[in-house]
């Protein structure tokens, strides 16, 4: 790709986000899964581009939710409802309004509070509201805290008890429809084997439902597949991912859900960004690039690992912090990398950040949120303008008296 065209005609800092990347990693993942019914349902809050969206809609994805503009952003693409769930720990009452009003095909409930005001809010309209439990299965992810999910600690799902009351009440009531199970037990897992080990656990639940005459349809299984950050880490196998699944679903009659957001986008997306200054502060040398914390926070926040590459220079390699223009020591993209030496406006491309990266992005500082690009079948295309400093006081300025 040549990077100094796009940055001639685009400035830096930018996404940019391989399309074609992202179709070969959704077809595999079905293909894995291709011995039972199964829909990908993409998490759209890893990157909500709505060219990305629509582009997934095409293929037949299916949408996961965790708002209701994320819902309005897949109906906005023409993503059927019955391709559309909503997930979240924190719905409000207006949000589930909004998924009951547009019938998406069911909403994963995470408390027995949400159900009795899911329950409400389906009355008021004359509806049947179609409810999933998520299940706390209490499985290590072995992920990084902020985003391991699936444990007694953290604030995800019931646990079995209360998902079976949960069950036992829907299924008496008039205005709910038990059809389906959840469990999200983490992001950014390498090893699936907790995965199958919870989808074990609550396949059994379904079993016990069973007995009890309360038939679901749909097991679904969340996200959480990991990428490969680091040079030459093995990502997870998606056959065995999806035989630890089967392995627990023998003998029951389930479509399986998947919620994939990180592994579709991630390793498809790179941000692309320019050296301002090289600076030694007694032995420590840093470079300074033209993108910071508010474009992409998983360093900041996770300490994440993104790889970084430097096309254009070729000085004498040594370790060196690469940070933005932030006033806060946490902007960092990376420490003690070793990179070679490099002269004002060479193009350096922080790699794998496709997921969680611009979707995460902030104005602070009073930055403008970057653009971003897609490349599909050779072409290279704009899919988000640049935020202008007019599009980020607008709602502001509007309110400003005198
Ligand atoms: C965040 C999330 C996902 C997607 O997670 P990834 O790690 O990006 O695959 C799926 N389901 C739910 C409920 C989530 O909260």
């Amino acid at each position: 790709m040549d990077y100094k065209k796009l940055k001639q005609q685009y400035q830096t800092p930018f996404y940019i986000y391989d399309f074609d990347e992202v179709k070969q990693r959704f077809f595999a993942l079905k293909e894995a899964f291709k011995a039972r019914k199964a829909q990908i349902f993409y998490a759209l809050k890893a990157n909500s581009n709505l060219s990305l969206l629509k582009m997934l809609s095409e293929l037949d994805s299916g949408f996961d939710c965790v708002s209701k503009n994320e819902i309005a952003r897949a109906l906005k693409v023409g993503a059927k409802p019955y391709k559309i769930i909503f997930s979240g720990v924190g719905k409000s009452e207006d949000e589930l309004n909004f998924a009951l009003e547009n019938n998406i095909l069911y909403i994963n409930l995470e408390s027995y509070a949400e159900m009795l005001l899911l329950e409400k809010i389906a009355k008021n309209m004359g509806k049947k509201a179609r409810i999933s439990v998520r299940v706390n299965p209490n499985v290590d992810a072995k992920t990084h805290p902020y985003i391991s999910t699936g444990l007694k600690k953290d604030k995800f799902g019931v646990s079995i008890e209360e998902a079976k009351k949960i069950y036992l009440y829907a299924s008496k009531a008039e205005f709910l429809e038990p059809v389906g199970v959840h469990f999200h037990i983490g992001s950014q897992l390498l090893n699936t084997a907790p995965i199958a080990e919870a989808a074990s656990i609550v396949a059994n639940l379904v079993k016990e439902l069973k007995a009890l005459k309360i038939e679901l349809k749909f097991f679904d299984i969340g996200g959480g597949l990991g990428i490969s950050y680091e040079k030459n880490e093995p990502e997870p196998n998606l056959y065995d991912y999806a035989q630890g699944i089967l392995a627990s679903l023998k003998g029951l009659d389930l479509s399986i859900g998947l919620e994939p957001g990180r592994f579709l986008v991630g390793k498809a997306g790179v941000l692309i960004t320019s050296v301002l200054y090289e600076k030694q502060n007694e032995d420590k040398r840093f470079i300074i690039v033209d993108a910071a914390m508010n474009d992409l926070i998983r360093p900041s926040l996770y300490n994440a690992y993104h790889e970084i590459i430097l096309p254009y220079s070729s000085g004498e390699i040594s370790p060196c912090d690469v940070v933005g223009g932030i006033c806060e020591s946490g902007d960092f993209f990376a420490k003690d990398r070793a990179l070679p030496s490099t002269k004002q406006g060479d193009i350096m491309l922080i790699k794998n950040a496709g997921a969680y990266g611009f979707s995460m992005s902030s104005n602070y500082n009073s930055r403008n949120k970057v653009c971003e690009l897609a490349l599909e079948n050779g072409k290279i295309r704009l899919i988000r303008k640049r935020e202008s400093f007019e599009d980020q006081i607008a709602l502001e300025l509007e309110c400003l008296k005198g």
